[in-house]
């Protein structure tokens, strides 16, 4: 395999992966695609076969750590097949992608020949930080022909408590570059169409002569894109891209927590030429609720009692998030006590239910009227006789 052939995959966008995407993530990409396309499969379908070789052949190189990073590293070099979120800065774009003319690495080297990357992609890479490292900065913005995954999307949601654990659905306004509904990604005003460009035969490079070298650098008249927009489409400026609102509708489920992260796959920024979209990705932000708290699957709350309640023993009728329930304390049951009210808790994924947690707290009157102080005065003379604290002095020894 060439450099040149190299430079013109983007076996991430192959994959429907991500640049950054683990071994683990590209082998199971490929798994699922590599079945999906299956001349087995598929018999007679010349796409799928397409399909299928070139899923083969972007696993080839990404499952080898090895080819991975030298194609990441010519990749780099060349500031191609961009996953950075469209920030279409620098960068070749596609070398001749699209176009008419391609590009052959050989022609740098001045005698035509390919070279092969097997082992010299860093004296490649020397080569090639020499020769455009200051053209790669100058802010030529390209856009490469090839297809591109769309860049992930992250966006915020608040719920209130009650919905954090009954899981909710809600309606999610979304700002984002869409592939322009006016052009369909063309850039072009509707009825004309982009020209390649005749500077570089499309290709997105010229070459200038310069004593005993021949330098490649981006085309000035098309800005490497090897297309140019004569009529440009009014709504995204030729871009291709315009921002769009859309209105999603989001399933949080059940028992999710504050901060919790909701993926939504292929539902961020669309992909370019054909390729994946990337995911969604919700922030979620649970409200505090007044009442309830959480731990793990279980909702708290703390209950004030009087002291003859816990002393006497009651029922208590304690407020869930749905209703209430009858709570028996018996007689005799100390302040701070946790009972336990099972199936009231936060909902599981196996359909299972965590509990209600339910604290007792004696609530001391900040005040007590006549009546109330003597029947108190007269409790605390008839049991003037149990100290509280005789278990302290035993415990310490004294
Ligand atoms: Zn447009
Ligand atoms: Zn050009």
């Amino acid at each position: 395999m060439s450099a040149r052939e190299w430079l013109n995959k983007d076996y991430y966008a192959d994959l429907g992966v991500s640049s950054g995407a683990s071994a683990d993530e590209i082998k199971k990409a490929y798994r699922k695609l590599a079945r999906e396309n299956h001349p087995d499969a598929n018999p007679g379908n010349a796409q799928a076969e397409n399909r299928f070789k070139a899923v083969s052949e972007a696993y080839g190189v990404l499952s080898d750590p090895d080819k991975r990073k030298q194609y990441d590293e010519s990749r780099r070099l060349f500031g191609s097949g961009g996953f950075g979120g469209g920030g279409g800065q620098g960068g070749f774009g596609g070398f001749g992608g699209g176009g008419t003319g391609g590009f052959d690495i050989g022609d740098l080297f001045g005698g035509g020949q390919t070279t092969t990357t097997g082992g010299g992609a860093g004296g490649l890479g020397d080569l090639f930080g020499g020769l455009f490292g200051n053209r790669r900065s100058g802010g030529g913005s390209t856009t490469a022909n090839r297809p591109r995954r769309g860049a992930d999307v992250e966006t915020e949601v608040r719920i209130d408590f009650a919905e954090s654990v009954r899981g909710a659905t809600v309606p999610l306004r979304l700002s984002s570059p869409a592939t322009c509904s006016t052009c369909h990604g063309s850039g072009a005003r509707p009825g004309t169409r982009p020209r390649g460009c005749s500077t570089c035969d499309g290709s997105g490079l010229v070459t200038r002569n310069q004593g005993a070298f021949a330098f490649s650098e981006a085309c000035p008249d098309c800005q490497g894109r090897g297309k140019v927009i004569d009529d440009p489409c009014a709504e995204c400026r030729g871009e291709g891209v315009s921002t769009r609102s859309r209105t999603l509708t989001v399933r949080i489920p059940a028992g999710v927590s504050d901060g919790q992260r909701i993926r939504l796959a292929g539902q961020g920024e669309p992909g370019r030429n054909g390729a994946a979209a990337g995911d969604l990705f919700v922030v979620v932000h649970v409200a505090p609720h007044r009442v309830f708290g959480r731990s793990g699957d279980d909702l708290t709350i703390t209950v004030p009692v009087t002291f003859p309640e816990l002393a006497l023993g009651t029922t208590l009728t304690v407020p869930t998030l749905d209703g209430k329930v009858s709570l028996r304390v018996a007689a005799g049951t100390g302040t701070g006590r946790i009972l336990r009210v099972r199936g009231k808790g936060v909902g599981r994924k196996d359909g299972t239910h965590g509990d209600l947690l339910v604290t007792l707290q004696v609530a001391v009157p900040s005040k007590l009227d006549g009546k109330a102080a003597e029947a108190l005065e007269a409790y605390a003379e008839a049991t003037a006789d149990d100290d509280p604290r005789q278990d302290l002095d035993e415990l310490l020894g004294r």
